[in-house]
């Protein structure tokens, strides 16, 4: 639609310019520091970093129903800058420029209701948000994007060149750092950290195929984080790690997206979230907030985290009682989850802050964290996947995490849930691939199903001829073998013939 013919009333706020007072804050001492440079840790006290616009209030001279109607009249609007996760803007990173923003597709990915078979199977209806749908094919992009677009900002701003932006990865977030930083051309180089063996082949091939610089390092995830931190604080590079609070900033579009798609009304439903090292729930929880003190939606929704078993410092630390609570890092086992095997979630802070926000404003029912096992995990992934969807193991630990959060009655049946399926399930699919052959080894502690299995059935050709590759067939031999292989095919099926 042409700026034209979008309703007068919005069209000076269709396309926002710098706004808002944005600054890191100190979760530690409590200093505050200015956004003109990317920082990590506070420069006084080495304590985690949140983005926080300090003219916030701004926001709320306007209606939540001005703020509704000009997001979503932006859906029409084609201008590739607003088009991702940069719609809700003036709530996101308002001191970006429009024309540094960079947008390779991310975001407004698919909610999708789950087909009333699989909802009867669970015992509650729920809807998926199919993040897997993001360019590099997990949620991480929506947090490069604005990183990515902030450090832009400054390299042009301040005529950088030769950026080494570095980054530590359970395996989506070096696909996403990768693919945004290759979109920047020389000024920017990217290079990750990988636990080796600790993250999928597909996976691996994402920033090898973006041109990145990768490196395999022994240890899980918790061992090459430490290495990056190293670096970060030795060494001039840029840091695209969640400890970088500009990616928290956008990933709270996830929030406002899913507002957006249930137009705003969030009283009655359920966001389930896998969480690894935190950063997800954070932000998530983040952008809430922001909506609900702008009134931009009715109410708050329950939040219902979900950890594995095998690494769950999250869920060891809010199932102690309120007020008498403590955190300690936990030594991750393998978990099929493995995008979320974390043992000291880097945004725990941020989160343990957040959290505690949220309770006070939308009461003490409204943040839970389950644990749920490998097993669980695995047949919530193929139960989806037999049903219209194509979610990753983290998208299983979802749906295990419904199932769990209502045989615990914490949320019932007549609330809505919505599942973040945080990656696209090719991503995982050796997991599945594993199952279904029987070789998903004791170390993850999975009990397999043989009704959830599948395997390619051979096709029996008895006698008959067989193409070969670069062989013209004769034509009763191509007969031949069309027929025979039909006639295989129908008994494998129990066809019946046509009359
Ligand atoms: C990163 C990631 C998670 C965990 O999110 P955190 O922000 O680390 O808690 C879950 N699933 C997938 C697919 C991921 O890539
Ligand atoms: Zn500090």
């Amino acid at each position: 639609m042409l700026a034209h013919d979008f309703p007068d009333d919005l069209k000076p706020f269709l396309a926002p310019t710098p706004g808002g007072d944005m600054g890191y804050d100190c979760l530690v001492c409590g200093a505050r520091h200015a956004p003109d440079r990317l920082l990590y840790t506070c420069p006084s006290c080495g304590g985690l970093l949140m983005l926080t616009d300090h003219n916030i209030d701004r926001l709320r001279d306007k209606p939540g129903s001005f703020w509704r109607r000009l997001f979503d009249h932006r859906l029409m609007l084609n201008l590739p800058a607003l088009r991702g996760v940069f719609t809700f803007h003036e709530f996101l990173a308002p001191n970006i420029p429009l024309s540094d923003v960079i947008y390779l597709g991310e975001g407004h990915t698919p909610v999708v209701k789950a087909p009333s078979v699989l909802a009867n199977m669970v015992g509650a209806n729920f809807y998926v948000k199919m993040e897997g749908q993001n360019p590099s094919a997990s949620f991480k992009d929506r947090g490069m994007a604005a990183a990515l677009s902030m450090l832009n900002h400054l390299v042009r701003k301040q005529n950088l060149d030769q950026v080494i932006a570095v980054c530590a990865s359970t395996g989506d977030t070096s696909a996403a750092a990768a693919l945004y930083a290759s979109s920047l051309g020389q000024a920017v180089k990217s290079a990750v950290l990988l636990p080796k063996g600790k993250v999928t082949p597909q996976q691996l091939s994402q920033p090898l195929g973006a041109g990145a610089t990768v490196f395999e390092l022994p240890g899980v995830f918790d061992d090459s984080m430490k290495v990056v931190e190293r670096l970060s604080e030795k060494y001039r590079v840029a840091l695209l790690n969640s400890k970088n609070p500009w990616r928290v900033l956008g990933q709270e579009s996830y929030a406002y997206e899913v507002a957006q798609s249930f137009d705003y009304s969030l009283l009655d439903k359920v966001l389930i979230v896998p969480v690894g090292n935190a950063g997800n729930i954070t932000a998530i929880l983040s952008g809430l907030l922001k909506f609900h003190r702008a009134s931009v939606i009715d109410g708050l929704p329950k939040i219902v985290a979900v950890q594995s078993k095998r690494a769950n410092p999250v869920f060891l630390y809010y199932r102690q009682p309120l007020g008498d609570r403590y955190y300690a890092p936990v030594a991750v086992k393998p978990s099929v989850a493995q995008a979320a095997m974390i043992g000291d979630p880097v945004s725990f802070p941020r989160l343990a802050e957040l959290s505690a926000l949220y309770e006070r404003e939308a009461g003490l029912s409204s943040f839970y964290v389950v644990e749920v096992d490998e097993t669980a995990i695995m047949e919530g992934m193929l139960q989806a996947n037999r049903h219209g969807l194509t979610v990753c193991t983290q998208g299983g630990e979802c749906l295990a995490g419904l199932k769990a959060a209502l045989g615990e009655g914490l949320i019932t049946p007549s609330e809505t849930a919505i599942l973040d399926s945080t990656a696209h399930a090719l991503k995982f699919v050796d997991f599945q691939n594993a199952y279904f052959e029987g070789r998903l080894g004791s170390e993850y502690g999975v009990a397999t199903n043989p009704e959830l299995a599948n395997r390619p059935r051979q096709v029996e050709l008895g006698q008959a001829p067989i193409p070969e590759p670069g062989k013209a067939m004769a034509p009763e031999d191509r007969e031949a073998f069309v027929s025979a292989a039909a006639k295989a095919i129908a008994e494998s099926l129990g066809l019946a013939e046509k009359a």
